[in-house]
């Protein structure tokens, strides 16, 4: 199965975008019952991340301290003036893989996928790949 692209919009310079939803979709499109689903992002200033979806101010904290570790202005070398987002990018990460049981994702209760966008507004993709048992 080849991988396919799912499009996030994001509002804000730095956001957490809760594609749970979109990524369901996306199995129960395939139709796939069991397997495994790996989540990529093809861009040097986005990340994903797993966590809490439930209460909306976790999401905020995460945002908040991120933001305060590693400010928008500082010494950087890169010219292009978003270090920040490149280096809250590298330290969550470009994916993620997730189990696919019961044609459903495999997630902790209070569990959701985040698109983390560190350099925004922007068009965002999401590379996902589906392999079926
Ligand atoms: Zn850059």
């Amino acid at each position: 199965m080849p991988f396919q692209e799912l499009t996030v919009r994001t509002r804000s310079r730095t956001e957490l975008v809760d594609i749970t939803a979109q990524v369901q979709k996306l199995i129960q499109e395939n139709r796939v019952e069991s397997g495994l689903l790996t989540l990529f992002v093809p861009h040097t200033t986005a990340a994903l991340t797993i966590n809490e979806n439930a209460d909306r101010s976790v999401q905020q904290d995460i945002l908040a301290e991120l933001n305060r570790l590693i400010p928008f202005t500082g010494s950087y070398q890169h010219t292009e003036g978003n270090s920040a987002a490149h280096i809250k990018s590298t330290i969550t990460g470009p994916s993620q893989t997730i189990f696919i049981e019961g044609g459903r994702l495999a997630l902790g209760t209070w569990q959701g996928v985040f698109f983390c966008e560190f350099d925004g507004p922007r068009t965002r993709k999401v590379w996902v790949k589906i392999v079926p048992d």
